[in-house]
């Protein structure tokens, strides 16, 4: 099962809820029971899955909830929060400024794809005008510093190395202090992993880290490992002071349920993912608190569909992800048909093109008249079925978010919506 199945089993499960006549522990344990099958199955950690339903009961105590009081309301405010919390923990502890010098260092696996996305993290900065510098602190794998060399030149990105020294701590401060001396706005410190755990590996990133003072410490995760996610991420933040997380190979066949379960292990967010070795192949990503406001307002236009469409489409395979939401999944885009969804969906954006903005942004369905519809399949050169089929999928996903209306957004995650 990957994140698409998940968004789908989520929003089913709360759908439910709203649908069930009588509210009573039942009800509640049959929603968390499929929210954490579905958890279980995308390989997210047990024990977090089982925290989630643990809190959800503490704070939906059915017994003690006063008779009138709004229980199905309630249950699902304390899905949601659970779910709010566990898909976006806050802002990162740092955000790079451009014209300030910050030092971000760089920890993981050795594997997990460090060296390439500490070049991706500058390549993307350098776009957006900062003075990026690499520096490679890692001096246990062998050619990790002709690694880097390499594509910082390719980059042209500023790097500082040594074939000679073996202290990584010293290669750490030599090269911080340089690119500060030069006014390098983001200096990256590669450091070194290790196949495993081991203390070794801690204890070294420890005294880089103590010696550089970075501003951000990124953990990198390689998104295949899966269950395991949890336990390696918690083993980095007890070290240092993870407050970021990027999840790599997201291009692979990773199940996706190691971001969440790393979220949950760092309390940080995932700010990026990689999709592929090339430089570029590198993404922000953000689960959206801006649809989980919209969600939350259960007000659901074309427009905001056509955005979901937009980045389904963008994000490609992880395209999943936004599939959390409600309706956006296992109707929409069944798997193993993902090439018809994505023909769908664009079939559909074609139509959507040929419509006012009037029409686009009201949720009155009455305002599509047969003229306007014949007009749009016209306009996009689209039969007339098709534009009604598209219509349909709207009402359908209209249906699912009007049932979530007046979910309330955790304060923490509020910030992101902005
Ligand atoms: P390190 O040991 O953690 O520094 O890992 P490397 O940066 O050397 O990466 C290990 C391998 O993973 C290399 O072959 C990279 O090209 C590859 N890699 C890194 N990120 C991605 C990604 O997002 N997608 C894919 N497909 N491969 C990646």
């Amino acid at each position: 099962m990957v994140l698409a199945q998940l968004g789908g089993s989520i929003s089913r499960a709360l759908a439910q809820m709203s649908n069930a006549t009588v509210i009573d522990e039942k009800v509640l344990n049959d929603c968390l029971n499929e929210i954490s099958r579905a958890l279980l199955q995308s390989d997210v950690q047990f024990k977090m899955v089982r925290d989630m339903q643990t809190n959800i009961k503490r704070i939906v105590n059915l017994e003690a909830l006063a008779a009138g009081t709004n229980k199905r309301r309630i249950m699902q405010q304390a899905v949601f929060t659970e779910l709010c919390n566990m898909l976006d923990p806050g802002k990162p502890s740092f955000t790079p400024k451009k014209g300030k010098p910050s030092v971000v260092m760089f920890v993981g696996l050795q594997g997990s794809g460090k060296t390439t996305t500490c070049t991706k993290y500058a390549y993307y900065h350098q776009r957006k005008g900062f003075k990026p510098a690499l520096v490679c602190a890692d001096t246990f794998r062998a050619g990790a510093f002709d690694q880097l060399k390499q594509n910082a030149t390719k980059a042209k990105i500023p790097f500082y190395g040594s074939y000679m020294e073996s202290d990584p701590v010293k290669i750490a401060v030599e090269g911080v202090e340089r690119f500060k001396k030069e006014n390098c706005d983001l200096i990256i410190v590669d450091t070194s992993g290790r196949h495993k755990q081991e203390a070794a590996l801690f204890e070294e990133m420890r005294q880089v880290s103590e010696a550089t003072k970075p501003d951000l410490v990124i953990f990198v995760m390689d998104s295949s490992i899966g269950q395991a996610a949890f336990d390696q991420a918690q083993a980095f933040k007890q070290s240092v002071s993870v407050g970021a997380v990027i999840i790599t190979k997201m291009d692979g066949h990773a199940k996706g349920g190691g971001a969440l379960s790393a979220v949950a292990a760092t309390k940080s967010p995932v700010i990026f993912i990689g999709t592929g070795e090339h430089i570029d192949e590198f993404e922000v990503f953000d689960v959206k608190p801006f649809l989980l406001q919209k969600l939350s307002e259960g007000s659901f236009t074309l427009r905001l569909m056509y955005e979901q469409f937009q980045n389904i489409l963008k994000m490609g395979p992880i395209g999943q992800v936004f599939s959390m939401l409600p309706g956006f999944s296992s109707e929409l885009m069944p798997k193993g048909h993902e090439k018809e969804s994505q023909a769908k969906i664009k079939r559909y954006m074609t139509m959507m093109d040929s419509m006012t903005d009037a029409e686009l942004d009201s949720t009155n369905p009455k305002l599509m008249t047969e003229s306007r519809i014949i007009r749009i399949a016209r306009g996009s050169g689209r039969p007339v079925r098709d534009v009604m089929d598209m219509l349909e999928e709207y009402k359908r996903l209209a249906k699912i978010w009007g049932k979530m209306k007046g979910l309330k957004i955790p304060k923490n995650v509020q910030h992101m919506s902005k």
